[in-house]
């Protein structure tokens, strides 16, 4: 792609076709893009699109004749199997232009007219193949501007199939968490910028480099008063935004020339104020699973499986919205509160909401398809159903006295004429394509029934005549019959020729008979003849001008949709209130964090039968527990606890109710974690240097409103560093005003214990554990204080370890405690002193000169043996079934 393909045909010496002539005119204008060339019933491909096309959906590469002895390679799909072969090329990330026929190839004189009309791009798409319900699509731009006061970048976004359209400025270093958390599909970048391509694409989206002139303020300015039709953008509020304009122009720019300029639903563009939002960057999201799990990467598992009881398309993707984007502002986190109180007080009203909001589809992407004439009957049709889902809704909310709610209802329009439009001229139950006809309603349109009537009754009317013309004439053998010289014709035998009327003309004469025609049969032998043509070529205008009259309502049904969606969601969160029994938290703007009974929403409801949930409480106090530090045995429920508290404060910014007896919330500005090791080997990073880089974002970017979750910091390092870089990281976030934000530790460093008792605001934890016959029984519970060892080698033990690994194990264990490693802290005023690193690391020379520890150098024979085996394996190139008779085989040999 990207070539010209011109320059090669004609480099072979040949001159080309006048079609593949044709090919190379289109290809020139959209060079980044594979062409899909419609030839009659087939979509083709040729030379470098070909075999990138042929390889994407594994068909045949052919080749064509191209002039005198050249061959240009081929590869084509019949134009019916496009809607199962574009969203391939494009979920491959492929721009793809789709290229038609623009005439009748029956009345075209030389080569049919042809035209790209759509180019479909992965983060620009109508198509439902292409679209997930539940997802929005977003294209995205970024801009930064060449003398960037203030270090501000400009970023927009659009999805093209509802008509949303953002633009924002943000401090550049925000951007990467901004686009994270807007998780577009597809990003603009300008051309020149080579890092920030390269950054953009390891976020996983798809970079569509664009020319640099498209950055200037003026086209971009120009480009967003042209679509809108206005004098000035102050209207929507953006006038301030360079960059965020330029930004938007090119995000729009781009649009227009996918779309050939036919986006009449874009009719606003909004700022999107992301300091109202709670920042989450890409780990947070990630590590409190909040639409994907860790483990999997699905949504299986993840928060939003457990919070989406939404009923409409539109609803769903407005709550994943919510939830990566949780409030900051107490105002709005209370209005969204009260409305979900008033569908969790009343279950008959909820449950009527429900019921109504299950007829409604997804109006958003309807609208956007009406409006840029790509709506089927079908869908037009759905429109008037969802549509009658507004005065119901109407009338159940109709006494509601919360304001939100009200507010909501107040904004609704029924847009009766559109239902009315609809209802009169369209049938209940169309045909899902528009050629198939029969979806005007009989009675809409007269010539169209008497059409219709016609083509149904064609013989029927010949017969009628026959009699008719039998009868008036008094020829009793009188016939009517076709031939394809003349058509329709009367024929009487010669006996007869005396009693044929003026009005019938002479056609032909047979041995025995005379034919006629007269004008009625003329005029009807027309009709029967064309009506097929006729009706389609009816029902398609009737059918386009309808659509445009409902398009004309797009502001409104837009509007109606964003209600709707709203709607869905407040009920959704009510519903999942009362089924799992969450409670409504007192959010204020104050700080401190209090909660009381809080439930992991998820883990609680994927527990195995029989295991109990445990809940636990916490309290920060930014003046006496600013930092929790939890200690316990590993699976004792540590992760837990931190996770359930960022989900728990989460929610209540989302204006959910929370998994807790009670919740007492000061607003938060971000929520940070850094929990367990995550690899980032394919960039080059080692599991310890991503560690440290997100405790160093961490520390760059917390305050004192934020909520910090560490989890087993400085696990990715020997023990001693890792203990050493945990303890001044505590001292740190302690004891440095700018971040001094609320902290929940969790660790197996019990040594960290010792700074509650040098530093005011650090409170000790752990989580409950009771030792029963050798055993350790987890009791889930958080209780004060600190626990002084791990049961790490009591949980290989439940994990099927070997009993002779672990009998050594626990010996070692005995050996190191014996070397008492002491622990020195931060000086008085808590400023890192060497006093861990050096202590430790003494400790470690220590331990390492005496006794070159080695889990395998043991003197049970049994032991030895299964040692020797288990270096022999291979793991890699083991099956899990070879893996499990290994293990039956070393079970064996150590005798149990
Ligand atoms: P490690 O130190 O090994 O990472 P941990 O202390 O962080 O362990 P978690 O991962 O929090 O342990 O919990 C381990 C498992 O224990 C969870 O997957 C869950 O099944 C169960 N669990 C944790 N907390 C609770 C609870 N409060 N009630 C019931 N089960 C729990």
């Amino acid at each position: 792609m990207g070539k010209t393909t011109k320059k090669k045909a004609s480099a072979k010496g040949s001159e080309p076709t006048p079609l593949m002539r044709q090919y190379y005119k289109i290809k020139d204008r959209h060079p980044n893009a594979l062409l899909l060339f419609r030839l009659g019933d087939f979509y083709e491909t040729f030379e470098d699109d070909a075999v990138v096309v042929s390889q994407v959906l594994g068909i045949t590469l052919t080749k064509r004749a191209n002039g005198k002895a050249s061959h240009v390679p081929l590869a084509g799909f019949p134009y019916h199997a496009l809607d199962n072969y574009l969203p391939r090329l494009v979920q491959a990330g492929h721009r793809v232009a789709i290229c038609e026929q623009l005439e009748d190839t029956k009345t075209a004189r030389k080569i049919v007219k042809r035209d790209v009309v759509e180019i479909v791009t992965p983060g620009v798409s109508f198509r439902e193949q292409l679209l997930d319900p539940k997802r929005s699509n977003y294209l995205a731009s970024v801009h930064w501007p060449e003398k960037s006061k203030n270090g501000r970048a400009g970023l927009s976004f659009i999805d093209a199939s509802t008509g949303e359209f953002y633009l924002a400025e943000v401090d550049a270093r925000d951007l990467k968490e901004l686009i994270q958390t807007i998780a577009p599909t597809e990003v603009l970048v300008d051309k020149r910028r080579h890092d920030d391509i390269r950054w953009l694409r390891d976020l996983g989206v798809i970079v569509t480099p664009q020319e640099d002139w498209c950055f200037g303020y003026d086209f971009a300015y120009e480009t967003l008063l042209r679509h809108f039709k206005t004098h000035s953008l102050k209207g929507f509020g953006v006038e301030d935004f360079p960059a965020g304009i330029v930004a938007a122009g090119v995000a729009l720019y781009y649009l227009g020339e996918t779309q050939k300029g036919r986006l009449p639903h874009i009719d606003r563009v909004n700022y999107f104020a992301s300091d109202t939002f709670m920042m989450l960057d890409a780990q947070t999201r990630r590590n409190l699973e909040l639409v994907s799990t860790l483990q999997s990467g699905q949504q299986e598992g993840s928060l939003i499986q457990i919070l989406d009881m939404t009923r409409t398309p539109m609803g769903a993707r407005l709550l994943r919205k919510w939830l990566v984007r949780p409030l900051r502002d107490l105002k709005q986190i209370h209005r969204r509160l009260d409305a979900v109180s008033g569908f969790v007080t009343s279950d008959f009203l909820r449950g009527r909401m429900q019921e109504t909001l299950q007829t409604v589809g997804d109006m958003e992407r309807m609208a956007a398809r009406i409006s840029t004439g790509r709506a089927t009957p079908r869908e037009m049709v759905a429109l008037k159903t969802t549509l009658a889902a507004i005065p119901q809704i109407k009338s159940i909310l109709a006494d509601e006295t919360i304001e939100a709610i009200k507010s909501i209802t107040a904004q609704l329009t029924p847009c009766n004429e559109v239902t009315q439009l609809v209802g009169e001229a369209l049938v209940d139950e169309p045909p899902a394509q528009l050629g198939d006809g029969g979806y005007i309603r009989p009675g809409y349109h007269e010539e169209l029934d008497e059409l219709r009537t016609i083509a149904r009754s064609g013989r029927d009317w010949i017969v009628k005549l026959q009699q008719e013309e039998s009868a008036r004439t008094g020829i009793p053998s009188l016939k009517v019959g076709f031939n394809k010289v003349f058509g329709y014709y009367l024929e009487v035998t010669n006996a007869h020729k005396d009693k044929v009327p003026d009005d019938f003309i002479r056609k032909q004469t047979l041995v025995n008979a005379e034919r006629y025609i007269t004008p009625k049969l003329k005029e009807y032998e027309e009709k029967i003849l064309t009506a097929q043509e006729r009706i389609t070529h009816i029902e398609t205008s009737l059918f386009q001008v309808i659509r445009e009259q409902v398009a004309m309502h797009t502001a409104s049904l837009q509007l109606n949709a964003r209600l709707l969606a709203m709607l869905d969601c407040l009920v959704s969160l009510a519903e999942v209130a009362v089924q799992h029994k969450y409670t409504r938290p007192d959010v204020h703007d104050g700080l401190g964090i209090e909660i009381v009974e809080g439930r992991h929403p998820v883990v609680e409801k994927t527990l195995p039968v029989g295991e109990p949930f445990i809940s636990n409480s916490v309290s920060l106090d930014p003046a006496s527990q600013q930092i929790l530090i939890i200690t316990g045995p590993n699976m004792a429920g540590k992760s837990v606890v931190l996770r359930q508290t960022g989900l728990i404060v989460l929610l209540a910014q989302v204006g959910a109710y929370v998994p807790a007896e009670k919740a007492t919330l000061g607003i938060v500005d971000r929520i940070f974690t850094r929990v367990g090791a995550s690899d980032n080997l394919a960039s080059g990073e080692s599991t310890f240097l991503v560690e440290m880089n997100e405790a160093a974002n961490i520390l760059n970017n917390a305050t004192p409103r934020s909520l910090i979750l560490l989890d087993e910091v400085g696990r990715g390092t020997s023990t001693f560093d890792g203990l050493s870089i945990a303890w001044a990281l505590v001292e740190y976030l302690h004891e440095t005003e700018r971040v001094a934000a609320q902290t929940l530790f969790a660790t197996h460093y019990h040594e960290l214990n010792e700074l509650k008792d040098r530093y005011g605001r650090i409170v000790n934890l752990r989580v409950q554990v009771k030792e029963h016959n050798g055993k350790v029984v987890f009791l889930r519970k958080l209780i004060p204080g600190g626990a002084d060892h791990s049961y790490g080698i009591e949980v290989a033990r439940m994990a099927g370890l070997p009993s002779p690994l672990i009998a050594r194990a626990q010996e070692v264990l005995k050996h190191l405690e014996s070397q008492q490693l002491e622990i020195h802290g931060g000086d008085a005023a808590g400023k890192p002193t060497d006093g861990p690193r050096v202590a430790a690391a003494a400790g470690m020379e220590d331990l390492s000169a005496a006794h070159q520890l080695s889990l395998f150098q043991v003197q049970d024979p049994a032991a030895s043996e299964a040692a020797e085996l288990l270096r022999s394996l291979e793991p890699n190139g083991m099956t899990p079934v070879e893996a499990l008779l290994k293990l039956v085989e070393l079970k064996k040999i150590v005798g149990s």
